[in-house]
């Protein structure tokens, strides 16, 4: 029983408010059939809408069952609507997009039954109106007359006790009409119809009852029920329960939605992918570009690592002295006053000199050795590796079987001259990059003449212990021929990309004539131009080529009277050593890769760790360290005592040194000696031996041998105190340490200079700093200066990668922005495109919040459907893209890749923001009025 007590409802449009209904008393049988009639505008579908529960009513009651619905909340009319109510318009409302079967399923699908169940039920209805085969077709594939049944059976198949009928013959044909008619008859049999309709003679000839309206007000009723008031119990609340609907229905909903408007769905998804597209190909490139910068300052800091020598100067504070010694007048100077003496010459050179340091760097190798510090958070993947001064000399035969010294070609001295070391340098200079030891000796002007020939070159050795050659050196040089050396007496020749050597070291390791060589130099010392010829040499040649190598330790021979004497510039001493010496073999010619980045082997001949290490051992073994070893405080080269005691042990000692002197020797000390008593004549100065010889001027080879004549006869007769005289100032006892030196002894702990690999620009930072905060802690003398190369060659570099970086990620910003502003403004045009489908959910009793769950639903498949057309769209355009990049870049090192976590990250991404574009929108469906909804076509 319906009780419908004093309803008023007015619409109010602006300033005009129009009455829809106006004081409507109406009280409904629980079975009966009646037919409200009435000219357009009397307030029929308000009525409907009111008792259907779609409108609320401004004023009065309305008491089903003895309940009045003034306290009624949404979910108690969503029930209502759900489970009491059923709708048939006149225009059908069926959803077009779903089937029969699903229209029809409609309302149990919002109140959650099972999907079995509810296909039963939905078959039975149809088949109750009469469609039963039809159930597959969609509604624009039946006639209205159809259409209106598959309505009523939608309406049904709830089996509500109320069925609501909006002129539901008003748009078919007279015959058609009568059909729905007597199926709504059958329908009112055991329920109350309310039906609207136009057509007064159907209405007298189905319906139990007629209800006239006008303006909002009944004017006649055929068949009044009046209840005794007085007898019943005043309306009470009781609330409904709720229709529920889960997610997983909504989902399945919105799921079916999408996929019966397949081509809408991808066209929709695709649009909303264009952001994610865009977003993901600029990621893809700054991808790429950040792996090629990485890549960049591998390389860069694998050319130029950080390296620490034991005697460094600080290259940077010189550059800095140079910038700053400009054209510029310096401060505070009144240019016109007068002339100002230009000093920067002598400050530059006073930076050089001063910017010599001597580098602890057995304190720093222990530091580094910790596995604890700091520093080894930002060492690279190529770490950190040590070098030896390894001292040694390496000779071989010519063609012409002339012993040749690696370190100056002929044992005769041409190599001294000045032209020939320039030659040397300038070939070294293109070839190198480790011009430090050479700057170095250029700058203090020292001189080893045992160290290792220039041209001689340790590899890089890989990290693992078996590993003789880095990778990074194998994958930056390709062998031309032959192979890698595998073994310590093994050497590879590098030459350069046009597979040329320099000349200089084709004579220094015997490949071509010496005297070929003293010739050239002969002519560069005339003055004459040289012009370029093409010499070769073949690789059968080069490898088989004998090369000797002669550790310093073995240069010192040891003679009848037990002291060694040094050998190296003696020829045929060198011959015999050579004899017994350990043989290089060149096994291989390597040279850089076209593309090589960096190139590490910092000689022409390349050796091994392995042959260091030996070095190292032998040398410590040999006899004359053993020795000096055994003797600290007597020189094992001249018998002498380091530090003498007394001036008895000096005059000694220098008698020794006297009596070991050859004639030309003698005759020059002669000569000193009677210079020196020369000036000495003058004033005091000089100690003096009071030695005046005679006869000094003669010339000639026979003045020689008179000169140390007469210093035998002087010095016969001479006594203690000119011998200490002689010792102070000529006899050099030597150093403990600078003979060990000399022998080419080395700690493993005092490397001559460290190099540390980062992968970074930023690591290599963190390097410094760590250097740094070594240099904090460390006392004064243990203090690291180096040279920081790729600091002072690179910081606009880094600047350049840093602004490339941030625009690819402002880039992403705005493409983000842009994305989610697109796909919330095609949430919203969806939203807007069904607002009869959500008028019709409403009716059918699903909730806001249903509403809002099938809309979240589907933006949130639209958006991973967006995620996913937007990859897989991507890694397409990747393809032809990269070929772009690659052509245009003249490079295939940037190559634009999608990483697998921003792919994911870009997929959620697109979700999220569907799901808030589509919030504003799917709020907005939630709350539009169900009533206004289905008004709209
Ligand atoms: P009927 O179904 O009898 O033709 P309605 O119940 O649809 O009439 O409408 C009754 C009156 O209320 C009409 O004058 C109509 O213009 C007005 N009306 C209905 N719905 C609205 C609305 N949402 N806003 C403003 N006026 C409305
Ligand atoms: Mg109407």
């Amino acid at each position: 029983m319906l009780q419908i007590k004093d309803v008023r409802k007015q619409y109010r449009t602006g300033d005009f408010v129009q009455r829809a209904l106006d004081g409507v008393s109406l009280n409904l049988r629980d079975n009966e059939f009646v037919a409200i009639l009435g000219p357009s505008g009397s307030g029929k579908t308000t009525l409907l809408n009111i008792i259907g529960g779609l409108d609320r009513y401004d004023s009065g009651d309305l008491v089903i069952n003895g309940t009045s619905t003034k306290q009624y909340r949404d979910r108690d009319w969503d029930s209502y609507r759900n489970h009491t109510i059923g709708f048939v318009f006149q225009s059908y409302n069926l959803i077009p997009h779903q089937t029969i079967l699903s229209n029809v399923e409609l309302a149990l699908t919002i109140s959650g039954v099972p999907r079995a169940q509810r296909r039963q039920r939905a078959r039975r209805a149809l088949a109750q109106v009469g469609l039963g085969e039809h159930v597959h077709k969609k509604p624009n594939q039946l006639s209205g007359g159809q259409m209106q049944r598959v309505a009523i059976a939608r309406a049904l198949v709830n089996d509500p006790d109320i069925v609501l009928a909006d002129e539901p013959t008003g748009a078919l044909d007279s015959d058609t009409s009568v059909q729905i008619m007597e199926l709504l008859k059958e329908v009112a049999r055991d329920r109350l119809v309310v039906m609207v309709t136009h057509n007064p003679e159907l209405a007298q000839q189905y319906a139990t009852r007629i209800v006239n309206l006008r303006d909002g007000r009944i004017v006649d009723d055929s068949d009044p029920y009046e209840i005794d008031e007085a007898g019943r119990e005043p309306a009470v609340h009781r609330t409904m329960g709720r229709a529920s609907m889960s997610l997983g229905t909504a989902i399945a909903l919105s799921f079916t939605n999408l996929r019966t408007k397949m081509a809408r769905t991808v066209l929709t998804s695709f649009a909303g992918s264009i952001g994610i597209i865009g977003i993901a190909l600029i990621l893809s490139v700054s991808t790429g570009v950040n792996n090629y910068i990485a890549s960049i300052q591998r390389d860069t800091m694998t050319a130029y690592p950080i390296s620490i020598d034991a005697r460094s100067w600080d290259f940077q504070s010189i550059l800095e002295g140079a910038a700053s010694a400009g054209d510029e007048a310096p401060a505070g100077h009144d240019t016109d006053d007068a002339i100002h003496a230009d000093d920067s010459g002598f400050t530059q050179a006073s930076t050089i000199t001063s910017s010599i340091a001597q580098n602890n760097l057995t304190a720093f190798k222990r530091y580094l050795d910790d596995p604890d510090s700091e520093i080894h958070r930002y060492v690279g993947s190529n770490g950190i590796h040590y070098s030896y001064d390894v001292k040694y000399s390496v000779v071989s035969r010519d063609p012409d079987g002339t012993l040749v010294d690696a370190d100056g070609v002929t044992f005769s001295g041409g190599s001294s001259s000045m032209a020939s070391r320039m030659a040397t340098n300038m070939g070294m200079m293109n070839e190198t990059s480790d011009v430090t030891s050479m700057q170095m000796s250029m700058l203090t002007g020292e001189e080893d003449e045992n160290a290792a020939p220039s041209a001689f070159g340790e590899i890089m050795p890989g990290d693992a212990d078996d590993q003789l050659i880095s990778p990074v050196v194998t994958d930056n040089y390709e062998v031309v021929a032959g192979a890698w050396p595998a073994s310590r007496d093994e050497v590879v020749l590098v030459a350069d990309r046009n597979n040329e050597i320099p000349l200089t070291v084709l004579y220094e390791l015997g490949l071509l004539p010496a005297t070929d060589y003293e010739d050239l130099i002969d002519r560069l010392d005339d003055g004459e131009q040289i012009e370029e010829q093409d010499i070769t040499v073949d690789y059968g040649r080069i490898m088989d080529q004998t090369l000797y190598l002669i550790p310093a330790c073995d240069q010192y021979v040891r003679g009848d009277d037990g002291r060694y004497s040094y050998v190296g510039d003696d020829p045929e001493q060198m011959a015999a050593l050579a004899e017994n010496a350990m043989r290089l073999r060149i096994v291989g010619v390597v040279r850089p890769t076209p593309d090589a980045d960096t190139t590490d082997i910092s000689g022409t001949v390349g050796y091994t760790h392995a042959l260091t290490d030996y070095l190292i051992d032998y040398t410590a073994d040999s006899a004359v360290v053993a020795d000096q070893e055994a003797s600290p405080d007597v020189n094992v080269l001249n018998g002498m005592t380091f530090s003498p005691a007394d001036d008895a042990t000096k005059a000694a000692d220098a008698r020794t040194y006297v009596a070991g002197l050859g004639v030309t020797q003698k005759a020059q000390l002669a000569a000193s000696l009677m210079a020196q008593a020369g000036g000495a004549a003058d004033g005091a100065a000089g100690a003096g031996t009071g030695y005046a010889g005679t006869g000094a001027a003669a010339a000639g080879a026979g003045a020689e041998e008179a000169l140390a004549q007469q210093l035998d006869a002087y010095l016969a007769t001479a006594d203690d105190a000119t011998f200490v005289a002689i010792y102070d100032d000529y006899v050099s006892t030597g150093d403990y340490d600078d003979n060990l030196d000399a022998f080419g002894v080395i700690s493993r702990d005092a490397p001559s200079s460290i190099r540390i690999y980062c992968d970074s620009f930023e690591d290599k930072d963190g390097v410094s700093e760590a250097i740094e905060h070594y240099n904090d802690d460390a006392s004064e003398e243990d203090r690291i200066t180096y040279t920081d190369y790729v600091g002072a060659l690179m910081s606009s570099v880094t600047t350049i990668v840093n602004v490339i970086t941030y625009v690819l990620i402002a880039f992403v910003a705005v493409s983000l922005v842009v994305s989610s502003i697109m796909i919330g403004i095609i949430t919203y045009i969806s939203v807007l495109e069904r607002t009869k489908e959500i008028g019709i959910l409403r009716a059918m009793g699903a909730s806001k919040r249903n509403v809002s769950s099938v809309f979240n639903a589907e933006t949130g498949m639209i958006g991973l459907c967006s995620g996913l057309i937007g990859i897989g769209v991507t890694l397409l355009l990747l393809i032809p893209g990269n070929a772009v990049l690659h052509h245009f870049m003249g490079t295939d090192e940037v190559s634009g890749v999608l990483p697998v976590q921003g792919a994911v990250a870009l997929v959620v991404l697109s979700v999220v923001l569907t799901l808030i574009g589509g919030i504003i929108p799917s709020r907005k469906a939630a709350r539009q009025d169900p009533a206004t909804a289905l008004r709209t076509e």
